[in-house]
């Protein structure tokens, strides 16, 4: 089983999309292995998103991705790095397709409701960035017989 980090971005959270966006990752057949809403620090904020630090908008995204409360979680399943993205949508809203969460629920990249880690090696630095491994849990949900042949 494969392990991914999300984010529920603060306009998530202000915008009462918690709860939407946790029912779609869990519909879809994806375990919630570890979850927490905080404000996110902005040591850990710059760190998470240290590969556009010298991006133009850096400075603006860490101020969005800090201001108010951002729900984390660990998302478990097979192929869930992938499918997390797919679910989530494209970065910039006007190119995510309707049916993603970026897709119905967002309009411009600076204010794209969710986060999930784009590759193995991210989702194991996200996912020990923002997570104790004892904070992860272990346990089997009772669909996974039918989930995966
Ligand atoms: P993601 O992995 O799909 O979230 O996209 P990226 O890793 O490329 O960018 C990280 C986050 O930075 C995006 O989700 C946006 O919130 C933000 N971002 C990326 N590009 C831009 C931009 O051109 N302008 C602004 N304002 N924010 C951006
Ligand atoms: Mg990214």
């Amino acid at each position: 089983m494969e392990r991914t980090y999300v984010m529920v971005k603060p306009d998530g959270v202000q915008r009462g999309l918690v709860g939407e966006i946790l029912s779609r990752i869990e519909k879809r057949g994806l375990k919630l292995a570890a979850l927490r809403m905080n404000v996110m620090d902005e040591a850990i904020a710059k760190e998470h998103y240290k590969e556009h630090s010298e991006r133009p908008f850096f400075a603006s995204l860490v101020e969005y991705v800090t201001s108010g409360p951002s729900v984390s979680m660990v998302v478990e399943g097979k192929d869930s790095i992938k499918i997390m993205r797919a679910v989530n949508g494209a970065t910039n809203p006007v190119e995510a397709v309707p049916g993603t969460i970026r897709g119905d629920f967002s309009i411009e990249t600076g204010r794209n409701v969710v986060h999930a880690s784009d590759a193995p090696e991210s989702a194991e630095r996200e996912i020990a960035l923002h997570f104790e491994e004892s904070e992860i849990t272990g346990y089997t949900r009772i669909d996974e017989g039918q989930l995966y042949e």
